[in-house]
């Protein structure tokens, strides 16, 4: 096999005819040897609810002939080519261009309303359990870690919305 040959994981387009908004989405990513991600690319059309049927249907079929995304992203596609494919040639309009950027909108301050909303008597247990609570964001992988002290002040704020609630 050649080391010219990269790994990529594609998918095709899948309907879910089963959600009430019906929609259609395809995603692909092209790996490097080493690991590195090439090219990734991918799109989702959503269907609107008043949409005639024997468009719809023209849609499914294109879909089925779409080629997959890597395949797409590798031949050089624009997301606008990309979407002709996907739509049947259907006359395209693009409203805007978006460049999109890897961001997560996780701040302290968001983690904190999060340690409020777990509850006075979570926050009493956090602080006579440990010295300081790390929170972990998933997303972006941003560690917000709280001293006792702001716990303190956090389970304040926390017995003061649970007495406004009752
Ligand atoms: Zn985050």
């Amino acid at each position: 096999m050649s080391s010219r040959i990269w790994a990529w994981a594609s998918h095709t387009a899948v309907l879910f005819p089963w959600c009430r908004a019906k929609f259609a989405v395809s995603l692909g990513v092209f790996v490097r040897p080493d690991q590195a991600v090439a090219a990734a690319g991918g799109f989702l059309i959503q269907f609107h609810a008043s949409i005639a049927e024997d468009l719809a249907e023209h849609i499914e079929q294109a879909l089925t002939a779409t080629p997959a995304v890597t395949t797409m992203v590798q031949d050089g596609c624009t997301p606008q080519e990309m979407l002709q494919h996907a739509l049947g040639g259907l006359p395209l309009q693009v409203l805007r261009h978006v460049t999109p950027m890897w961001a997560c909108d996780c701040s302290r301050a968001r983690v904190s309303e999060t340690l409020v909303a777990l509850g006075a008597q979570e926050l009493r247990q956090m602080i006579t359990e440990q010295q300081e609570v790390p929170v972990h964001c998933e997303f972006c992988t941003t560690e917000y870690v709280f001293a006792p002290q702001e716990l303190v002040q956090l389970l304040h704020e926390a017995l003061a919305a649970e007495q406004g609630e009752s």
